[in-house]
């Protein structure tokens, strides 16, 4: 552990406690244990000048693909906390669907072990629904939690078999953590490579249609509400399903969601020119989930990092494989594009990225309020930077933003007390 750190004179921005304004924050012993005006820097404490800078809480990404173990060319536990680190993010959630996938308690020690050993973001395992992400067994959901597992998912896979998706909500219920699901009907939208419309119509590609989405996403609620269990709704990209959540919302279903940067700000048209580097899944739609962002219906922002290799996006459209990263790039998109753009104010998509997610896993952190680990996110929201991929700590570059100009970025990320990764040639000032 390292010593007392003082963050002085930043505009402090910590929506789950209420502040807004111009404070020092003292870290000591792993924890926040200042937030106020003048504060006096203990005996041997480090200060950082953070007038000009905006300190919040550690900013938190609950779905990232880490790809260990089994996908190493891809990343790795450990150059995904670093990439982490490096777009502002304190904590990840590593998704399940490595080779072999984390369906048991050994596996969920494995990866938390390993984002310990990263001494970058914290990497908080996600354990599989089903045995081997086959869709048929229940894997052992309550061992899982107890090695540290703090939610479930199949993801990857959508869990096909809605009996089982009841059953897993009421396991884990019982256990204290939510379902996280990703939404898609694959007998709607097995081959599709893209957005079903007139964009696939016109490329001549195979298209999912939204529906595909939105039929799990109404048969999750459905079985939510049922249970009594927490869906968790990952990259939501239809408006009908938006709609869906926030009536379920108003009947008190127990349900979170996940927007991401990619279907916030692109659409359909970005695949024009086969271009591989808009391969994802769900498909980039149009652009119409941007009100439930910026209404709260999809609580959370997510950004579904999913590293591949560059020869593997070098492939046909149609054999490429789906998916981006996004742990380097989700906060300068954020502040440039929503918060720049006025869809959200800065408190909000600082909540959306700190808070959020942090109440809809149940994880340490998401606030500075005093006693709360020394978790922090200092940004500069002035700075001018060129996204360029080769530059990434991520072992990947797959990524339709190379090249984007943006205004915003993180220059300090603090984690229990200690910086883990700071802006080269920044002194604190960015
Ligand atoms: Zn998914
Ligand atoms: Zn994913």
């Amino acid at each position: 552990m390292s010593g007392p750190l003082l963050l002085r004179g930043g505009r402090v921005v910590d929506p789950a406690a209420g502040v807004d304004g111009v404070r020092d924050v003292l870290l000591a012993d792993g924890r926040v244990a200042r937030v106020a005006e003048g504060v006096e820097a203990p005996e041997g404490a480090e200060v950082l000048d953070c007038s000009g800078l905006v300190v919040t809480p550690g900013l938190i990404d609950l779905h990232v693909h880490l790809r260990e173990p089994g996908g190493e060319h891809k990343e790795t536990i450990a150059s995904g906390a670093r990439a982490a680190a490096a777009g502002g993010f304190t904590a990840v959630c590593a998704m399940p669907n490595t080779d072999p996938p984390i369906d048991d308690p050994a596996a969920v020690g494995f990866v938390a072990a390993a984002g310990r050993r990263a001494g970058a973001a914290r990497v908080y395992p996600v354990g599989c629904i089903s045995v081997g992400q086959e869709g048929e067994r229940l894997a052992e959901i309550g061992e899982m939690v107890a090695a540290g597992a703090v939610a479930v998912t199949d993801d990857g896979r959508p869990v096909m078999d809605s009996g089982l998706m009841r059953l897993v909500l009421e396991y884990a219920r019982g256990f204290g953590v939510p379902v996280a699901d990703h939404p898609e009907d694959l007998g709607l939208s097995r081959k599709g490579v893209m957005n079903e419309g007139v964009v696939s119509s016109r490329l001549g590609l195979v298209g999912k249609p939204g529906a595909s989405e939105d039929v799990h996403v109404v048969r999750d609620l459905l079985l939510a509400e049922m249970t009594g269990g927490h869906i968790h709704l990952q990259h939501v990209s239809t408006a009908f399903s938006v709609e869906m959540i926030r009536r379920a919302k108003e009947r008190g279903v127990r349900v979170t969601a996940e927007a991401t940067p990619h279907h916030l700000l692109l659409t359909e048209e970005a695949v024009d020119g086969y271009r591989t580097e808009a391969k994802m899944n769900p498909p980039l739609r149009s652009a119409a989930d941007r009100e439930g962002f910026r209404d709260g219906t999809l609580d959370v922002l997510a950004t579904d990092h999913a590293p591949h290799h560059y020869d593997e996006k070098e492939q046909a459209f149609d054999d490429a494989p789906f998916g981006i990263v996004g742990l380097e790039t989700a906060l300068g998109l954020g502040l440039t594009h929503l918060v720049g753009e006025g869809l959200v104010d800065l408190p909000t998509l600082v909540e959306r990225m700190s808070a959020a997610p942090a109440r809809a896993f149940g994880l340490p952190g998401g606030t500075l309020a005093e006693g709360s680990p020394a978790d922090v996110t200092v940004l500069d929201p002035e700075a001018a930077w060129t996204v360029e991929p080769k530059r990434f700590l991520s072992r990947s570059r797959n990524t339709p933003f190379g090249g984007w100009e943006l205004r915003g970025r993180a220059v300090t990320t603090i984690v229990e007390g200690a910086v883990v990764w700071r802006l080269e040639g920044a002194d604190g000032r960015g």
